[in-house]
């Protein structure tokens, strides 16, 4: 097998066929769909058309698979005649004209300082040739951290797939400009932190040079196709060799972030492709991810001519059942980052041409700000320490009902979670490390509405105590002990019936400050401890609150 290789690839070598580092793009048919499980780990499948396959493939690839006796039409790798391009903001705001790779970084970092309050460029990292991964992150007071989901649209990894490029860098001015003139767009802002990347793989769509996307390909420079590359819950970390700098700064910011919605965007087809694409089970949002892609195509067929986005089925499909892949972003996102991601293919052509920009913006902004909202939507609320008030990364499981890591988990900074979800009623499970599982049952949610649900563990280490012998006649707060303390005291109560009760601490200026207790008990004497440790010296009072009955004292904390 070895020598045969080396011998086609000697022959294939000296003809014209080859040069060194091409991509080839290629059709052939198959006989069954079940050839696509193996063809799928040799070459890059771009679509599989009844029994047709369109596929890319390196030099590589393409050897491995000439040894699998396809009869095979290679086809031109799409190009334009002297597309429009620029260099100068004024003209690439025309929308009609491909920004050359100099204009778009200009593009980037002139929003940065044109909107300093709203928008700030993150370069994540470097592609193989050195050119900048970008992203405008877009918020109200985007420099502060606020208590808002993060979502992102990231375009382009295929870099001859050219029109999410210019849709993408039209969305980040589209949101600034109308912020604080449209109703809708101040609300996704005020409410979201929204990152986007126009352009995620720059060395492919300027693979012609930094003038021009003619010669535009599909690969990165190192002739690795970047949505094969992720960690796949299936195959592995590695699905296609090491990973490429492109994927490693993507991965680096998703795990530095907490996206809790994202997609990124595609050409050659117009469909919307939601996970899986590496195995055939569904996810366990299979009928949120319907009703969520099904609005984006419905959305966008509305805004266009008859024809456009009603691929496969009528524009939506679910991506094992188009073809599988491994590696994709879209499944890793999902996967491993715990998102919901989905792939978005937004144009037959996949190097269109610009003239045909402006009319494909107007078929997709109403589905991409509608896309964005749905983040808003769902379960959310916060998940914070009964005894200190502080956040806690708690997993937030829905039972009988999560599968496959898609279960979510609260945000470090403000134990924030947000679980999208399709409207019906829901049984969740809040857990973490040392803290005691919470579980609320009949939790309704309709569709493209909110259900906030807040939720306080109690810590493992500063649990409260029932003395099973003692039937109370009377509702009794004792005297903490020690007191004064330092940091920790113990604060008993008695409970004649079972009754909802709270245990509040206020500091000296009546200020609430934490709540111990903030449950149905049931009779019985009871004993928590308070830990205040992040706390200054001074008069304190805890307050009994249950059924009728209030009683309030005093203790000091002495350091
Ligand atoms: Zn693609």
């Amino acid at each position: 097998m070895k020598s045969l290789y080396l011998f086609i690839f000697l022959i294939l070598i000296n003809t014209s066929l080859f040069s060194q580092n091409n991509d080839h793009y290629f059709k052939f048919n198959i006989s069954d769909r079940s050839e696509i499980q193996t063809l799928t780990k040799i070459i890059s499948i771009d679509n599989v058309d009844g029994n047709t396959v369109y596929a890319y493939a390196n030099d590589e690839e393409f050897l491995q698979f000439l040894m699998y006796h396809y009869d095979y039409e290679i086809l031109s790798t799409p190009s334009l005649v002297n597309p429009k391009m620029s260099s100068l903001p004024d003209e690439i705001r025309d929308w009609d004209t491909y920004p050359t790779y100099e204009g778009y970084v200009a593009m980037m970092y002139l929003y940065d300082s044109l909107y300093p309050n709203l928008c700030s460029v993150i370069n994540i990292g470097s592609s193989v040739q050195g050119r900048a991964l970008l992203f405008a992150k877009i918020s109200d007071n985007v420099s502060t951290k606020e208590p808002e989901p993060q979502f992102m649209y990231s375009s382009t990894m295929h870099g001859n797939e050219t029109t999410g490029y210019v849709l993408m860098l039209r969305l980040i001015d589209y949101l600034l400009t109308k912020y604080g003139i449209d109703p809708f767009v101040t609300y996704l802002v005020d409410n979201m932190e929204i990152w986007i990347n126009p352009l995620a793989n720059p060395d492919g769509t300027y693979y012609g040079g930094n003038h021009t996307v003619n010669n535009a390909r599909r690969y990165n420079a190192n002739n690795k196709d970047l949505n094969r590359n992720f960690p796949d819950p299936r195959v592995g970390p590695y699905p296609t060799g090491p990973w490429q700098p492109e994927t490693i700064a993507m991965m680096n910011i998703a795990s530095a972030n907490h996206f809790v919605m994202s997609a990124n965007f595609h050409g050659g087809i117009e469909v919307i492709n939601y996970p899986w694409d590496t195995w055939s089970r569904l996810t366990a949002d299979n009928n949120w991810w319907v009703y969520v892609s099904r609005q984006y195509a419905d959305t966008a067929q509305a805004n266009s001519p008859s024809g456009y986005m009603n691929a496969l089925n009528n524009g939506i499909t679910n991506g094992y059942a188009w073809y599988q892949i491994a590696g994709g972003r879209q499944d890793y996102m999902c996967y491993f980052q715990r998102g919901r991601e989905c792939t978005i293919e937004l144009s037959d052509v996949q190097l269109l041409p610009p003239s045909q920009l402006p009319a494909h913006w107007n078929y997709n902004y109403k589905s991409f700000l509608n896309y964005i909202r749905k983040t808003l939507y769902g379960i959310t609320g916060s998940v914070t320490d009964s005894a200190t008030g502080h956040p806690i990364e708690a997993k937030v499981t829905v039972l009988n009902h999560d599968i496959d890591s898609s279960e979510v988990f609260c945000d470090s900074l403000f134990g924030k979670y947000y679980r999208l979800i399709h409207g019906g009623s829901y049984s969740l499970q809040f857990s973490a490390p040392n803290y005691y599982s919470k579980t609320f049952t009949g939790v309704v949610v309709n569709n493209d509405s909110t259900t906030v649900l807040n939720v306080q563990l109690r810590s493992t280490s500063s649990p409260i105590v029932k003395n099973e012998n003692n039937i109370p006649a009377e509702f009794n707060l004792l005297q903490n002990y020690p007191n004064p303390f330092n940091p920790e005291t113990t604060i008993g109560f008695d409970i004649p019936k079972s009754t909802f009760t709270q245990l509040i601490i206020f500091d000296a200026l009546g200020r609430e400050i934490t709540t111990l207790v903030n449950e149905e008990l049931n009779i019985g004497s009871y004993q928590t401890k308070w830990n205040a440790e992040s706390y200054g010296s001074g008069i304190y009072y805890y307050q009994l609150v249950a059924s009728d009955y209030t009683e309030t004292r005093k203790m000091i904390l002495l350091k």
